[in-house]
């Protein structure tokens, strides 16, 4: 087996034992591949581990991947990095959910580019739970009215919020930001919003993240090595 297809596994074992160490049920938890940097080799080592939903943050680098792999008939693509507004048409072209919407103005572009013959895009709301300045998202407070407003969109279908902790060497913390996410998603949900998702949880922190209700967790490093810079890396997300 590769190393990748050993890792996916681990990571797949990691996922089961923290949810029993929680008390949550089996499964109950996603796996989300993130490939950023890695080439489409990799991306098949994984497909074939079984893996199929896989992220990417960055358009230029994933248009070219995507088309490498189309002979892959169940890989499912998200888009988890911040979205600017002239790429949105793209991001509607190709991927099956974005993760990272955080102003309407995307989410409308985005619906409006969306392929009538493609079913609805998939979306979360990001929100800042870690409250640094430097990080994208909505702030928690204007969380659901921009959830409220998304989902009344046409081509697109609201799935939940998604979040990144502040990575610290204090372990209470990234709980307390994945908490944060899970209060938002409920009060969604007791909005009548019918939200499912909490997409928290990296390489470092999963078992915070699935302690506190993650639904899908998003892994890179821990399945594909560690990245090497990258030339089109966002700059505001390092
Ligand atoms: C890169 C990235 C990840 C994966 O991070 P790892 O620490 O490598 O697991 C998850 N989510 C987002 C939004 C990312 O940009």
């Amino acid at each position: 087996m590769s190393p990748i297809a050993q890792a996916v596994q681990a990571c797949r074992r990691h996922i089961e034992s923290s949810l029993a160490a929680c008390g949550r049920p089996s499964g109950a938890v996603g796996l989300l591949a993130v490939s950023k940097t890695f080439p489409p080799e990799a991306i098949r080592e994984a497909y074939a581990a079984g893996q199929r939903s896989f992220g990417e943050n960055y358009l230029q680098e994933a248009l070219p991947k995507i088309a490498a792999l189309a002979d892959l008939p169940e890989i499912e693509w998200h888009f988890i990095g911040p979205i600017q507004s002239n790429k949105t048409r793209p991001i509607a072209e190709h991927f099956h959910w974005a993760h990272a919407i955080d102003r309407l103005k995307v989410a409308e572009r985005l619906s409006a580019a969306r392929p009538e013959g493609l079913p609805a895009l998939q979306v979360c709301v990001q929100v800042n739970i870690s409250g640094e300045a430097t990080k994208s998202g909505v702030d928690p407070e204007h969380a659901l009215d921009l959830a409220v407003s998304v989902a009344r969109l046409p081509r697109l279908r609201l799935r939940g919020f998604m979040g990144i902790a502040e990575p610290t060497a204090d372990a209470t913390l990234p709980r307390a930001q994945f908490a944060l996410l899970r209060a938002i998603l409920q009060t969604a949900q007791s909005a009548g919003l019918s939200v499912d998702t909490l997409s928290m949880g990296m390489s470092a922190d999963l078992e915070a993240a699935i302690a506190e209700g993650a639904t899908l967790v998003r892994v890179g490093t821990a399945i594909f090595g560690a990245r090497a810079p990258h030339a089109s890396m966002d700059v505001h997300h390092s």
